[in-house]
Protein backbone atom coordinates (compact mmCIF):
# COMPACT_ATOMS: atom_id res chain seq x y z
CA UNK A 1 0.00 0.00 0.00
CA UNK A 2 1.27 3.14 -0.70
CA UNK A 3 0.15 6.82 0.53
CA UNK A 4 0.75 9.19 -2.48
CA UNK A 5 0.87 12.65 -2.93
CA UNK A 6 -2.19 14.56 -2.09
CA UNK A 7 -3.97 15.39 -5.04
CA UNK A 8 -3.68 19.21 -3.84
CA UNK A 9 -0.24 19.28 -4.32
CA UNK A 10 -0.70 19.58 -8.11
CA UNK A 11 -2.12 22.83 -7.87
CA UNK A 12 0.50 25.36 -8.64
CA UNK A 13 -0.50 28.31 -6.76
CA UNK A 14 0.61 26.29 -3.98
CA UNK A 15 3.89 25.12 -5.50
CA UNK A 16 6.67 26.85 -4.19
CA UNK A 17 4.75 27.63 -0.31
CA UNK A 18 4.51 23.85 -0.20
CA UNK A 19 8.32 23.41 -1.12
CA UNK A 20 9.33 26.06 1.46
CA UNK A 21 7.12 24.02 3.96
CA UNK A 22 8.21 20.69 3.08
CA UNK A 23 12.04 21.74 3.40
CA UNK A 24 11.30 22.89 6.83
CA UNK A 25 9.57 20.15 7.64
CA UNK A 26 11.88 17.65 6.28
CA UNK A 27 15.16 19.23 8.08
CA UNK A 28 14.72 16.76 11.38
CA UNK A 29 16.64 17.34 14.23
CA UNK A 30 14.25 15.92 16.38
CA UNK A 31 16.04 14.96 19.10
CA UNK A 32 16.70 17.70 21.79
CA UNK A 33 19.45 18.85 23.84
CA UNK A 34 20.97 16.65 27.23
CA UNK A 35 21.61 19.55 28.80
CA UNK A 36 17.99 19.66 31.03
CA UNK A 37 17.59 15.73 30.80
CA UNK A 38 17.74 13.51 33.50
CA UNK A 39 20.56 11.55 33.28
CA UNK A 40 21.49 8.71 30.94
CA UNK A 41 21.06 5.24 32.65
CA UNK A 42 18.87 7.11 35.64
CA UNK A 43 16.95 3.54 36.32
CA UNK A 44 18.16 -0.18 35.73
CA UNK A 45 14.82 -1.38 34.72
CA UNK A 46 11.63 -0.49 33.41
CA UNK A 47 7.79 -1.64 33.54
CA UNK A 48 5.64 -0.33 30.57
CA UNK A 49 1.98 -0.40 31.23
CA UNK A 50 -0.45 -0.61 28.61
CA UNK A 51 -4.50 0.09 29.85
CA UNK A 52 -5.82 -0.58 26.53
CA UNK A 53 -8.88 1.79 25.56
CA UNK A 54 -8.33 4.16 28.32
CA UNK A 55 -9.58 7.56 27.30
CA UNK A 56 -7.44 10.51 29.12
CA UNK A 57 -10.57 12.50 30.19
CA UNK A 58 -12.37 9.60 31.95
CA UNK A 59 -9.23 8.02 33.42
CA UNK A 60 -8.25 11.78 34.72
CA UNK A 61 -11.36 12.69 35.76
CA UNK A 62 -12.12 9.86 38.27
CA UNK A 63 -9.65 10.95 39.99
CA UNK A 64 -10.45 14.52 40.19
CA UNK A 65 -13.96 13.68 40.83
CA UNK A 66 -12.89 11.93 44.24
CA UNK A 67 -9.62 10.98 45.35
CA UNK A 68 -9.05 7.38 45.22
CA UNK A 69 -6.41 5.10 46.11
CA UNK A 70 -4.24 6.25 42.42
CA UNK A 71 -4.50 9.48 43.91
CA UNK A 72 -1.94 9.38 45.75
CA UNK A 73 0.56 8.05 43.23
CA UNK A 74 -0.87 10.30 40.79
CA UNK A 75 0.47 13.22 43.17
CA UNK A 76 4.33 11.46 42.79
CA UNK A 77 4.50 10.71 39.55
CA UNK A 78 5.26 13.21 36.09
CA UNK A 79 1.80 13.58 34.59
CA UNK A 80 1.53 14.37 30.74
CA UNK A 81 -1.99 15.61 30.19
CA UNK A 82 -1.45 16.38 26.80
CA UNK A 83 -0.31 12.72 25.33
CA UNK A 84 -2.01 11.64 22.16
CA UNK A 85 -1.66 8.31 20.71
CA UNK A 86 -0.35 7.53 17.14
CA UNK A 87 -3.27 5.51 15.68
CA UNK A 88 -7.11 5.05 17.14
CA UNK A 89 -6.66 1.17 17.56
CA UNK A 90 -3.80 -1.09 19.35
CA UNK A 91 -1.58 -2.64 16.96
CA UNK A 92 -0.33 0.52 14.97
CA UNK A 93 -0.49 2.39 18.49
CA UNK A 94 1.53 -0.51 19.90
CA UNK A 95 4.33 -0.76 17.12
CA UNK A 96 4.30 3.19 17.64
CA UNK A 97 5.42 2.43 21.61
CA UNK A 98 8.32 -0.31 20.71
CA UNK A 99 9.80 1.00 17.48
CA UNK A 100 9.68 5.17 18.64
CA UNK A 101 7.92 5.19 15.02
CA UNK A 102 4.98 6.75 13.26
CA UNK A 103 2.93 3.94 11.45
CA UNK A 104 4.48 4.59 8.53
CA UNK A 105 7.27 4.18 9.92
CA UNK A 106 6.76 0.34 11.32
CA UNK A 107 3.93 -0.62 9.25
CA UNK A 108 2.06 -2.40 11.67
CA UNK A 109 -1.94 -2.35 11.44
CA UNK A 110 -2.38 -0.88 7.69
CA UNK A 111 -5.03 -2.53 5.63
CA UNK A 112 -4.60 -4.11 2.17
CA UNK A 113 -5.57 -1.61 -0.10
CA UNK A 114 -3.97 -1.99 -3.54
CA UNK A 115 -6.63 0.34 -5.28
CA UNK A 116 -6.68 3.24 -3.26
CA UNK A 117 -6.10 6.31 -4.53
CA UNK A 118 -6.42 9.48 -2.41
CA UNK A 119 -9.58 11.61 -3.59
CA UNK A 120 -11.19 8.33 -5.37
CA UNK A 121 -13.83 7.72 -3.38
CA UNK A 122 -12.62 4.12 -3.43
CA UNK A 123 -13.14 3.22 0.78
CA UNK A 124 -10.70 0.65 1.52
CA UNK A 125 -11.14 -3.05 2.80
CA UNK A 126 -12.24 -2.08 6.51
CA UNK A 127 -9.51 -4.64 9.05
CA UNK A 128 -12.60 -5.89 10.27
CA UNK A 129 -12.50 -8.25 7.06
CA UNK A 130 -8.84 -8.54 6.06
CA UNK A 131 -5.95 -9.03 7.83
CA UNK A 132 -3.91 -6.14 8.90
CA UNK A 133 0.12 -5.88 7.97
CA UNK A 134 2.62 -6.94 10.11
CA UNK A 135 5.52 -4.57 11.24
CA UNK A 136 8.60 -4.22 9.34
CA UNK A 137 10.53 -6.89 9.46
CA UNK A 138 13.59 -4.72 9.06
CA UNK A 139 12.51 -2.10 11.86
CA UNK A 140 14.29 -2.69 15.28
CA UNK A 141 12.48 -2.70 18.09
CA UNK A 142 13.26 -1.18 22.38
CA UNK A 143 12.53 -4.35 23.44
CA UNK A 144 15.29 -6.43 20.98
CA UNK A 145 18.00 -3.91 21.69
CA UNK A 146 17.05 -4.54 25.40
CA UNK A 147 17.29 -8.11 25.01
CA UNK A 148 20.69 -8.41 23.39
CA UNK A 149 22.03 -5.94 25.98
CA UNK A 150 20.90 -8.46 28.70
CA UNK A 151 17.29 -7.45 29.90
CA UNK A 152 14.99 -9.70 31.17
CA UNK A 153 12.20 -9.40 28.89
CA UNK A 154 8.77 -10.52 29.23
CA UNK A 155 5.05 -9.56 27.93
CA UNK A 156 2.35 -10.46 30.15
CA UNK A 157 -0.81 -9.35 28.41
CA UNK A 158 -4.72 -10.50 28.24
CA UNK A 159 -4.68 -8.81 24.90
CA UNK A 160 -4.40 -11.04 21.26
CA UNK A 161 -2.29 -8.51 19.58
CA UNK A 162 0.05 -8.69 21.83
CA UNK A 163 -0.13 -11.48 23.90
CA UNK A 164 1.67 -15.63 24.26
CA UNK A 165 -0.20 -16.75 21.13
CA UNK A 166 2.68 -15.76 19.01
CA UNK A 167 4.10 -12.77 17.25
CA UNK A 168 2.48 -12.89 13.13
CA UNK A 169 2.14 -9.05 14.03
CA UNK A 170 5.92 -8.11 15.18
CA UNK A 171 4.83 -6.78 18.06
CA UNK A 172 6.15 -9.58 20.68
CA UNK A 173 9.80 -9.11 18.96
CA UNK A 174 12.06 -9.06 21.72
CA UNK A 175 10.05 -10.40 24.69
CA UNK A 176 11.78 -13.54 26.13
CA UNK A 177 8.77 -14.70 27.95
CA UNK A 178 5.38 -14.45 26.90
CA UNK A 179 2.69 -14.70 29.67
CA UNK A 180 -1.11 -14.36 28.67
CA UNK A 181 -3.62 -13.79 30.89
CA UNK A 182 -6.13 -14.42 28.97
CA UNK A 183 -9.52 -12.54 30.75
CA UNK A 184 -8.06 -12.57 34.17
CA UNK A 185 -7.76 -8.91 34.37
CA UNK A 186 -5.16 -6.16 36.00
CA UNK A 187 -5.52 -7.90 39.05
CA UNK A 188 -3.28 -10.41 38.48
CA UNK A 189 -0.41 -8.12 37.33
CA UNK A 190 1.89 -8.40 39.68
CA UNK A 191 2.07 -11.91 40.59
CA UNK A 192 2.26 -12.67 37.28
CA UNK A 193 5.39 -9.97 37.29
CA UNK A 194 6.49 -11.81 40.24
CA UNK A 195 6.54 -15.04 38.32
CA UNK A 196 8.74 -13.42 35.42
CA UNK A 197 10.80 -11.57 38.42
CA UNK A 198 11.86 -15.58 39.64
CA UNK A 199 12.85 -16.55 36.18
CA UNK A 200 15.44 -13.72 35.97
CA UNK A 201 18.95 -13.84 36.58
CA UNK A 202 19.66 -12.22 39.93
CA UNK A 203 21.76 -9.47 38.88
CA UNK A 204 19.75 -8.71 35.43
CA UNK A 205 17.66 -5.51 34.87
CA UNK A 206 14.33 -6.12 33.64
CA UNK A 207 12.56 -4.97 30.78
CA UNK A 208 8.48 -5.92 31.29
CA UNK A 209 5.16 -5.10 29.26
CA UNK A 210 1.94 -5.34 30.65
CA UNK A 211 -1.19 -5.13 29.00
CA UNK A 212 -4.61 -4.80 30.30
CA UNK A 213 -8.16 -4.97 28.61
CA UNK A 214 -10.90 -4.55 31.05
CA UNK A 215 -11.61 -0.82 29.66
CA UNK A 216 -11.66 -2.43 26.15
CA UNK A 217 -13.84 -5.78 26.91
CA UNK A 218 -16.37 -5.16 29.74
CA UNK A 219 -18.44 -2.48 28.73
CA UNK A 220 -19.27 -4.76 25.28
CA UNK A 221 -21.35 -7.29 26.97
CA UNK A 222 -24.75 -8.17 26.50
CA UNK A 223 -26.97 -5.54 27.75
CA UNK A 224 -28.02 -8.27 30.63
CA UNK A 225 -23.98 -8.70 31.94
CA UNK A 226 -24.34 -4.61 32.23
CA UNK A 227 -27.62 -4.35 34.32
CA UNK A 228 -25.61 -6.69 36.78
CA UNK A 229 -22.71 -5.08 36.90
CA UNK A 230 -24.52 -1.73 37.15
CA UNK A 231 -26.72 -3.46 40.01
CA UNK A 232 -23.34 -3.45 41.79
CA UNK A 233 -22.83 -0.16 41.89
CA UNK A 234 -23.05 2.70 45.18
CA UNK A 235 -24.98 5.50 44.50
CA UNK A 236 -21.54 7.56 45.55
CA UNK A 237 -19.81 5.54 42.14
CA UNK A 238 -22.96 6.22 39.83
CA UNK A 239 -22.92 9.58 40.40
CA UNK A 240 -19.20 9.93 40.05
CA UNK A 241 -18.90 8.10 37.07
CA UNK A 242 -21.93 10.14 35.19
CA UNK A 243 -19.84 13.47 36.37
CA UNK A 244 -17.01 12.85 34.27
CA UNK A 245 -19.22 10.93 31.60
CA UNK A 246 -18.47 12.36 27.46
CA UNK A 247 -20.81 14.81 26.36
CA UNK A 248 -23.37 13.10 25.02
CA UNK A 249 -22.55 9.35 26.49
CA UNK A 250 -25.63 9.80 29.00
CA UNK A 251 -28.50 12.16 27.55
CA UNK A 252 -30.48 9.46 28.53
CA UNK A 253 -29.63 7.82 31.52
CA UNK A 254 -31.36 4.50 30.72
CA UNK A 255 -29.81 4.40 26.78
CA UNK A 256 -27.87 1.44 25.97
CA UNK A 257 -24.66 3.95 25.53
CA UNK A 258 -25.42 5.61 29.20
CA UNK A 259 -25.13 1.51 30.49
CA UNK A 260 -22.07 0.55 27.95
CA UNK A 261 -20.43 3.96 29.55
CA UNK A 262 -20.86 3.16 33.12
CA UNK A 263 -19.53 -0.05 33.10
CA UNK A 264 -16.51 1.52 30.63
CA UNK A 265 -15.99 4.29 33.80
CA UNK A 266 -15.90 1.07 36.12
CA UNK A 267 -13.47 -0.78 34.22
CA UNK A 268 -11.20 2.66 34.46
CA UNK A 269 -11.63 3.47 38.14
CA UNK A 270 -10.75 -1.02 38.63
CA UNK A 271 -7.60 -0.50 36.35
CA UNK A 272 -6.86 3.11 38.56
CA UNK A 273 -7.19 0.62 41.69
CA UNK A 274 -5.10 -2.65 40.56
CA UNK A 275 -2.23 -0.01 39.38
CA UNK A 276 -2.10 1.72 42.65
CA UNK A 277 -2.16 -1.79 44.41
CA UNK A 278 1.02 -3.16 41.75
CA UNK A 279 2.96 -0.11 42.77
CA UNK A 280 2.40 -0.51 46.68
CA UNK A 281 3.42 -4.18 46.11
CA UNK A 282 6.90 -3.30 44.22
CA UNK A 283 7.64 0.06 46.53
CA UNK A 284 7.15 -2.76 49.81
CA UNK A 285 9.55 -4.87 47.49
CA UNK A 286 12.19 -1.90 46.98
CA UNK A 287 11.30 -2.75 43.17
CA UNK A 288 10.74 1.17 42.92
CA UNK A 289 13.67 1.98 43.67
CA UNK A 290 15.62 1.58 39.99
CA UNK A 291 12.78 0.64 37.88
CA UNK A 292 10.65 3.31 35.89
CA UNK A 293 7.00 2.70 35.75
CA UNK A 294 5.03 4.38 32.66
CA UNK A 295 2.03 3.84 32.39
CA UNK A 296 -0.27 4.77 29.22
CA UNK A 297 -3.23 3.55 27.27
CA UNK A 298 -2.59 2.52 23.19
CA UNK A 299 -6.17 4.46 22.41
CA UNK A 300 -9.13 6.24 23.78
CA UNK A 301 -12.88 5.16 23.23
CA UNK A 302 -16.03 6.43 22.03
CA UNK A 303 -19.54 7.33 23.75
CA UNK A 304 -21.24 9.05 20.84
CA UNK A 305 -18.81 11.90 20.55
CA UNK A 306 -19.30 12.38 17.47
CA UNK A 307 -22.45 10.72 16.35
CA UNK A 308 -24.58 11.70 13.28
CA UNK A 309 -20.87 13.37 11.80
CA UNK A 310 -21.18 13.51 8.22
CA UNK A 311 -17.83 12.59 7.41
CA UNK A 312 -17.44 9.38 9.31
CA UNK A 313 -20.94 8.42 7.42
CA UNK A 314 -19.33 5.76 5.85
CA UNK A 315 -17.60 3.80 8.92
CA UNK A 316 -21.05 3.61 10.00
CA UNK A 317 -22.27 1.85 6.97
CA UNK A 318 -19.63 -0.07 6.96
CA UNK A 319 -20.44 -0.90 10.75
CA UNK A 320 -23.66 -0.02 11.98
CA UNK A 321 -23.67 1.54 15.33
CA UNK A 322 -19.87 2.47 14.98
CA UNK A 323 -20.31 5.61 17.29
CA UNK A 324 -18.82 3.42 19.93
CA UNK A 325 -15.89 1.76 20.02
CA UNK A 326 -12.76 2.96 18.88
CA UNK A 327 -10.75 2.90 15.10
CA UNK A 328 -13.49 5.03 13.05
CA UNK A 329 -12.04 8.16 13.66
CA UNK A 330 -8.90 10.57 14.46
CA UNK A 331 -11.10 12.24 16.98
CA UNK A 332 -9.73 13.09 20.31
CA UNK A 333 -11.82 10.65 22.06
CA UNK A 334 -9.70 8.09 20.52
CA UNK A 335 -6.58 10.13 20.80
CA UNK A 336 -6.26 11.87 23.74
CA UNK A 337 -4.82 8.84 26.21
CA UNK A 338 -3.35 8.84 29.80
CA UNK A 339 0.85 8.77 29.72
CA UNK A 340 2.33 9.05 33.28
CA UNK A 341 5.70 8.45 34.60
CA UNK A 342 7.03 7.29 38.11
CA UNK A 343 10.95 7.87 37.54
CA UNK A 344 13.18 7.08 40.78
CA UNK A 345 14.82 9.88 40.20
CA UNK A 346 11.84 12.59 39.73
CA UNK A 347 9.70 14.26 42.04
CA UNK A 348 7.12 14.09 39.76
CA UNK A 349 5.21 17.11 37.91
CA UNK A 350 2.41 17.76 35.63
CA UNK A 351 3.18 18.73 32.16
CA UNK A 352 0.48 20.54 29.41
CA UNK A 353 3.04 20.01 26.76
CA UNK A 354 1.98 17.68 23.71
CA UNK A 355 3.83 14.47 23.52
CA UNK A 356 3.24 11.16 22.16
CA UNK A 357 3.63 7.60 22.35
CA UNK A 358 6.40 7.84 20.10
CA UNK A 359 8.41 9.65 22.89
CA UNK A 360 8.27 6.51 24.76
CA UNK A 361 10.99 4.54 23.13
CA UNK A 362 13.95 7.45 23.00
CA UNK A 363 12.98 7.99 25.98
CA UNK A 364 13.45 4.84 27.78
CA UNK A 365 16.53 3.92 25.85
CA UNK A 366 17.65 6.87 27.26
CA UNK A 367 17.47 6.06 30.93
CA UNK A 368 17.62 2.54 30.47
CA UNK A 369 21.43 3.64 28.65
CA UNK A 370 19.94 0.90 25.54
CA UNK A 371 21.60 1.41 22.33
CA UNK A 372 19.33 1.96 20.47
CA UNK A 373 18.52 4.83 17.84
CA UNK A 374 16.21 4.08 14.07
CA UNK A 375 16.36 5.90 11.61
CA UNK A 376 13.24 8.56 10.71
CA UNK A 377 13.10 8.96 14.85
CA UNK A 378 10.51 11.17 15.32
CA UNK A 379 10.08 11.15 19.23
CA UNK A 380 10.84 13.71 22.00
CA UNK A 381 12.49 13.24 25.19
CA UNK A 382 9.75 12.93 27.78
CA UNK A 383 11.69 14.83 30.79
CA UNK A 384 13.04 17.82 28.10
CA UNK A 385 9.41 19.13 29.96
CA UNK A 386 12.05 21.55 32.37
CA UNK A 387 13.57 23.41 29.49
CA UNK A 388 11.97 22.37 26.91
CA UNK A 389 13.48 23.71 23.08
CA UNK A 390 11.63 25.78 20.49
CA UNK A 391 11.72 22.59 18.60
CA UNK A 392 9.77 20.38 20.89
CA UNK A 393 7.12 22.67 21.63
CA UNK A 394 6.55 23.63 17.88
CA UNK A 395 6.39 19.60 17.34
CA UNK A 396 3.79 18.09 15.22
CA UNK A 397 2.18 14.85 16.47
CA UNK A 398 0.87 12.31 13.81
CA UNK A 399 -1.82 9.42 13.79
CA UNK A 400 -2.95 7.03 11.42
CA UNK A 401 -4.36 3.72 10.88
CA UNK A 402 -8.46 3.05 10.71
CA UNK A 403 -9.96 -0.07 11.40
CA UNK A 404 -13.05 0.74 10.00
CA UNK A 405 -14.29 2.95 7.34
CA UNK A 406 -12.43 5.72 5.56
CA UNK A 407 -8.87 5.95 5.88
CA UNK A 408 -7.57 9.01 7.89
CA UNK A 409 -4.51 10.64 9.28
CA UNK A 410 -4.75 13.73 11.61
CA UNK A 411 -1.82 16.29 12.36
CA UNK A 412 -1.70 18.44 15.55
CA UNK A 413 0.94 21.38 16.27
CA UNK A 414 -0.18 23.41 19.33
CA UNK A 415 -3.56 23.61 20.01
CA UNK A 416 -4.41 23.56 16.12
CA UNK A 417 -5.35 19.93 14.89
CA UNK A 418 -6.43 18.44 11.00
CA UNK A 419 -8.17 15.44 10.02
CA UNK A 420 -7.40 14.27 6.44
CA UNK A 421 -10.05 11.73 5.07
CA UNK A 422 -8.00 10.40 2.70
CA UNK A 423 -10.29 8.55 0.04
CA UNK A 424 -12.63 11.62 -0.55
CA UNK A 425 -9.73 14.08 0.12
CA UNK A 426 -11.92 16.23 2.40
CA UNK A 427 -9.98 17.38 5.33
CA UNK A 428 -11.11 19.34 8.95
CA UNK A 429 -9.42 22.00 10.87
CA UNK A 430 -10.21 22.25 14.57
CA UNK A 431 -8.29 24.87 17.64
CA UNK A 432 -8.51 22.53 20.37
CA UNK A 433 -8.20 25.66 23.25
CA UNK A 434 -11.76 27.27 21.56
CA UNK A 435 -13.49 23.83 20.47
CA UNK A 436 -12.15 20.77 22.76
CA UNK A 437 -14.79 18.39 21.54
CA UNK A 438 -13.99 18.99 17.23
CA UNK A 439 -17.79 19.95 16.35
CA UNK A 440 -16.16 23.45 14.07
CA UNK A 441 -13.73 22.56 11.22
CA UNK A 442 -12.47 26.04 10.30
CA UNK A 443 -10.26 26.25 7.75
CA UNK A 444 -8.16 29.39 6.58
CA UNK A 445 -5.28 29.44 3.98
CA UNK A 446 -2.66 29.45 6.11
CA UNK A 447 -3.91 26.25 7.93
CA UNK A 448 -4.59 24.52 4.74
CA UNK A 449 -0.97 25.09 3.93
CA UNK A 450 0.49 23.85 7.18
CA UNK A 451 -1.28 20.61 7.33
CA UNK A 452 -1.26 19.56 3.51
CA UNK A 453 2.67 20.13 3.97
CA UNK A 454 2.80 18.11 6.87
CA UNK A 455 0.61 15.63 5.64
CA UNK A 456 2.73 15.29 3.07
CA UNK A 457 5.92 14.82 5.20
CA UNK A 458 4.50 11.89 6.61
CA UNK A 459 3.32 10.02 3.66
CA UNK A 460 6.92 10.74 2.37
CA UNK A 461 7.63 8.98 5.47
CA UNK A 462 6.95 5.87 4.27
CA UNK A 463 8.91 2.67 4.17
CA UNK A 464 9.73 1.87 0.49
CA UNK A 465 8.96 -1.75 1.52
CA UNK A 466 6.37 -4.17 0.87
CA UNK A 467 4.29 -4.75 3.68
CA UNK A 468 2.85 -8.23 4.58
CA UNK A 469 -0.28 -9.09 6.00
CA UNK A 470 0.39 -10.94 9.34
CA UNK A 471 -0.12 -14.77 8.88
CA UNK A 472 -2.47 -15.29 11.77
CA UNK A 473 -3.48 -18.55 12.55
CA UNK A 474 -6.95 -20.10 13.09
CA UNK A 475 -7.03 -19.51 16.74
CA UNK A 476 -5.41 -15.92 16.71
CA UNK A 477 -8.21 -15.07 15.00
CA UNK A 478 -11.08 -16.50 16.42
CA UNK A 479 -9.12 -14.69 19.95
CA UNK A 480 -9.73 -11.59 17.76
CA UNK A 481 -12.91 -11.67 16.82
CA UNK A 482 -14.18 -12.41 20.42
CA UNK A 483 -13.20 -8.67 21.19
CA UNK A 484 -14.27 -6.99 17.91
CA UNK A 485 -12.10 -7.63 15.12
CA UNK A 486 -11.96 -9.11 11.98
CA UNK A 487 -15.76 -9.97 12.09
CA UNK A 488 -16.25 -10.75 8.55
CA UNK A 489 -12.80 -12.96 8.05
CA UNK A 490 -13.36 -16.48 7.01
CA UNK A 491 -11.22 -18.95 9.00
CA UNK A 492 -11.53 -22.50 8.98
CA UNK A 493 -11.44 -22.98 12.90
CA UNK A 494 -15.12 -23.61 13.28
CA UNK A 495 -15.08 -26.93 10.85
CA UNK A 496 -12.17 -28.21 12.78
CA UNK A 497 -12.21 -30.19 16.19
CA UNK A 498 -10.35 -28.43 19.04
ZN1 LIG B 1 -6.25 -1.13 22.01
Amino acid sequence: MAWRLRLRFTNLRYGMLAVILLLSACSKESLVPAEHLLPKASAKNILLICIDTVRADVFYGLGDSRKDSFSVWQDRATVFERATSSSSWTAPAIGSVFSGLWQSGHGAGQLPSPSFEPGSGIIPASAEIAKPTALYEAVPLLTEAAAQEGFHTAVISASPWTNALGDSMGLNRGFKEKFNIGSSGSRLGFSKMKEAFARKQKDAPFFYYLHFLEAHDWHMAPEPKLNERIAKFSPEERAMFLQVAPPRACEDEQSLLCKRYLVYASAVSRLRKSIATMLVKMERENLLDDTVVILFSDHGEEFGDHDGDKKLVKAVELAPGRFIGHGQSMYQELLHVPLIVWHPESEGAVIDRLVSLVDIAPTVARWLNIDFLPDQWPGYYLDDHIEPSQKALDRVVYASGIVVGEQQMSAQQGAKKSIWYMASDQDSYFDLDSDPYEIHSEPSDNLVLLFDGLFLDYTQSERDAELESAPLTNEQIKRLQAIGYLQGLESDADTKKN
